[in-house]
């Protein structure tokens, strides 16, 4: 589909298929160059402004995707002197600006058209769902409320007089919205859990089978996001579909100790990364020719003994997980207890999360510019203007304040097209 915005549209349309059919109604038509050789057939459709996804008059062309077809069809339009390929987000971009969406809205549309699993589509419909727009607005009118009741102080005193102190029931209403936007905030780790994946460390002493164990993932699975592991300093990462939800698995065995070090350099590197997780696989094997090593504090551990091939089911059966990467035993339930696991941390449907970098950013600004706004000691005066700032922090999100530097960065990294 070859979509097209801005007030040439429905000229391109009349040129190329002779008349504009009524709008939003799909109509078959031939598609002709200026020379009225056949483009092609197909669908055509006509949007007056501003009933459209940008707000401007825009024009469909539904034609077979073939290469030479679209070729064809882009030239065809392109030979209209006003007419010229869009920019990468370009369409989302005139929308926000012809206020059809917020930039929020926008931030969700591009993480839905990246959304690799279940759990990320998902999360983005709700995001674009406008609550995130709904909670911050109402935030930020309550922080107008109380900047315009302490203005009025100020302006009704006397130019001598100016109070200092801040009514108590307005401090209380500071706090209190600081409060929620700091418990607000605590959610970040869980909305970044969606896109990230799900944190999972495999560790264990060399030799106990962690590579074998993170190779049997990659073979086992169907829906893989990477199927090549990868490394990123000294660690070996295989980000998996488990069930819907994205688990990043992590394989420690690559940390090894820096040459003529002992070994024990490189264990401690793998706990101390183990130590970040939101589960660790500690792996034994059977044959208890290693030892589990000692679980990092405060981590979700699972035992699992290994290489139960080698060794009889009676020491395996002492602990609930045990696997075989040679017969395949024992796998199929771990990945399922990760998998549950993984789920559990998923954001509940309808929660609202920050979930991009840039908010969370501007909602630390707003709630340090809340704090500063109630700190001891402050005039009435400097209250007024941290509420100010809180306030356009809250209104950069959606877009509502001067946003204008931003938008090449949030826009740029859609696709062309979007
Ligand atoms: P790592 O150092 O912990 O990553 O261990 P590896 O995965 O490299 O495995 C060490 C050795 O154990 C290799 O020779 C593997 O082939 C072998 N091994 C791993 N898993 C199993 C298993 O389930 N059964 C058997 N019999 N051997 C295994």
């Amino acid at each position: 589909m070859v979509r097209t915005s801005g007030p040439a549209a429905g000229e391109l349309v009349r040129r190329l298929a002779g008349t504009v059919p009524p709008a939003r109604r799909a109509a078959y038509r031939t598609l002709r160059d200026a020379d009225g050789l056949t483009i092609d057939r197909g669908i055509v459709l006509h949007f007056p402004a501003p009933d459209s996804f940008t707000g401007e008059e825009c024009a469909e062309f539904h034609v077979h995707g073939g290469r030479a077809v679209v070729d064809a069809l882009l030239g065809a339009l392109c030979k209209v002197s006003s007419v010229r390929l869009a920019e990468p987000g370009e369409f989302t971009r005139r929308a926000f600006q012809n206020g059809k969406m917020t930039l929020l809205d926008s931030e969700a549309l591009a993480d839905l058209i990246e959304a690799e699993t279940e759990a990320e589509r998902r999360f983005a419909i709700q995001n674009g769902a406008g609550r995130h727009a709904m909670l911050y607005g109402e935030w930020r009118r309550e922080i107008i409320r109380i900047w315009s009741a302490i203005e009025a102080r100020l302006d009704f005193s006397d130019e001598d007089d100016v109070p200092d102190d801040l009514p108590a029931d307005l401090l209380t209403d500071i706090v209190a919205l600081e409060g929620r936007i700091s418990q607000h905030l605590s959610g970040y780790r869980q909305a970044e859990m969606v896109r990230a994946g799900f944190d999972v460390v495999l560790l264990g002493a060399p030799n106990v089978g962690k590579s074998s164990l993170l190779n049997a993932l990659a073979a086992r699975q169907v829906a893989i996001v990477t199927d090549e592991p990868g490394t990123t300093r000294d660690l070996i990462e295989l980000v998996l579909d488990l069930e819907g939800t994205k688990v990043r698995v992590t394989d420690t065995a690559g940390i090894r100790a820096p040459s003529g070090r002992v070994e024990e350099i490189g264990i401690a590197r793998a706990v101390e990364r183990a130590s970040q997780a939101q589960l660790v696989l500690l792996l034994a094997p059977a044959d208890g020719s290693a030892e589990f090593l000692e679980p990092p504090a405060g981590v979700d551990c699972l035992h699992v003994v290994t290489k139960i091939d080698m060794a009889g089911a009676a020491s395996a059966a002492r602990h609930r997980h045990s696997i075989s990467t040679v017969t395949g035993a024992g796998l199929p339930d771990l990945i399922a207890v990760v998998a549950g696991r993984a789920a559990a941390h998923r954001p509940a449907d309808g929660e609202v999360l920050p979930w991009k970098a840039r908010h969370v950013e501007l909602l630390r600004q707003a709630g340090a510019y809340l704090a500063q706004a109630c700190a001891a000691g402050v005039g009435l005066e400097i209250r007024s203007e941290r509420l100010r700032a809180a306030a356009a922090s809250l209104g950069r999100i959606a877009g509502d304040v001067d946003v204008e530097d931003l938008l090449d960065a949030i826009f740029s990294s859609f696709c062309i097209g979007k």
